[in-house]
């Protein structure tokens, strides 16, 4: 493994900006990243693990090491007549593991397809999409600490998973190397159309009895005709989490708003679509300078071509600052920003 100097990390994020690591290596298997840890860490300001740069804003270069993430492979670990798990190493992209389930006809993560970025990345924030999230699926992932080098088994419980939250952004953010992750995954059917308008591209191509690889392909369709390839359009996906808010304000917004969309939650709070407050601040379509709220998708902020990190993420701010000041609701940012 070589450590390279003054390396450009723009093929490295989907926003496609053009930040530079000043050290840069790619990892390729356990012991990789054992060395570096063991004989190389302390000599570095600085430490950015990167998977498939999805989920990451450069406002600033890395003034230490960038770490990309090559350890790829899945196996199957134990099966029986209803289950099958499957481990799956870090930097394997996260749909190549979907259409390895969906073309065995396993079900649980056909919901997910298309979501960019490595399965290592995915617990980080209990990715979500169209009714389903990773906790639903995971059974546990193994992680390297950043400080010993030594391993240590996460269960679905230890990674205290919640709505675009693990541990590994709370309590142990920075700490750990996710290594490998095993999902347990349905043999018998058990589908979920419910959300979105997968069950409307389901009926419209008349289909009694989706599968996997069915619900995986609308899932697909729905994803590309609403949201901006980062390959023709740098972005790194929903720019902010949708809020949860106490009931009060919500009804209090409902007065004054009566469209408002909200859904109850367990926890008596009430959450509101992002996309909706961004929207009704004007934000919809809105390019100011290289960047701006996505026509199709307001809680996407896109990079027109040449804007820098700093740029997007004071767009981003002026955009929290109009909807707190309109709705009194604080968004929080959902994407990594690297200041
Ligand atoms: C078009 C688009 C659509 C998207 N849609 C969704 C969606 O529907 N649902 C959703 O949840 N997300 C979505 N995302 C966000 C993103 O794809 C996910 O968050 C994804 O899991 C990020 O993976 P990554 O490998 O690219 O992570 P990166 O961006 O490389 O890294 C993200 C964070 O995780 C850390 N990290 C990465 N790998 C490891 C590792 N092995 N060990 C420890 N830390 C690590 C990084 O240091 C960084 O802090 C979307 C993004 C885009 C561009």
């Amino acid at each position: 493994m070589s450590i390279l100097e003054y390396v450009s990390l723009q093929p490295y994020n989907t926003f496609g900006l053009d930040a530079t690591a000043h050290y840069f290596c790619r990892v390729q298997s356990k012991s990789d990243i054992q060395y570096l840890i063991e004989d190389e860490w302390q000599y570095y300001r600085q430490h950015l693990i990167i998977g498939g740069g999805s989920n990451l804003l450069f406002c600033s270069n890395v003034d230490g090491l960038a770490i990309i993430n090559e350890i790829v492979g899945i196996e199957i670990i134990k099966e029986d007549d209803d289950y099958v798990w499957i481990q799956c190493l870090s930097g394997t992209t996260w749909h190549d593991v979907v259409l390895y389930c969906v073309d065995r006809d396993w079900y649980g993560i056909e919901n997910l397809s298309l979501i960019p970025g490595t399965i290592g990345a995915a617990p980080m924030q209990n990715i979500g999409a169209y009714g389903a999230e990773l906790k639903d699926v995971f059974e546990e992932l193994e992680a390297i600490d950043l400080r010993t080098a030594k391993s240590k088994i996460f269960s679905n419980a230890a990674c205290e998973f919640g709505y675009r939250e693990s541990i590994f952004k709370k309590a142990e953010k920075g700490n750990y190397f996710i290594y490998s992750v095993t999902l347990k995954l349905h043999k018998k059917p058990k589908i979920n159309t419910a959300y979105g308008d997968i069950q409307k591209v389901i009926s419209e191509k008349n289909i009694l009895h989706p599968t996997a690889k069915d619900i995986s392909d609308a899932v697909i369709s729905i994803r590309e005709s609403k949201l901006p390839n980062p390959k023709v359009l740098g972005n790194a996906g929903s720019f902010f989490k949708n809020p949860e808010v106490e009931k009060t304000l919500a009804l209090q917004i409902q007065h004054s708003h009566p469209n408002l969309p909200m859904y109850e939650l367990e926890n008596g709070k009430v959450k509101i679509p992002a996309a909706w407050l961004i929207e009704q601040c004007g934000w919809k379509g809105k390019k100011i300078g290289n960047t701006g709220n996505h026509a199709k998708q307001a809680l996407v902020i896109v990079n027109y071509g040449n804007a820098s990190g700093t740029e997007i993420w004071q767009h981003a701010q002026q955009v929290q600052l109009s909807v707190n000041e309109t709705f009194g609701i604080h968004l929080e940012p959902e994407v990594n920003v690297w200041l």
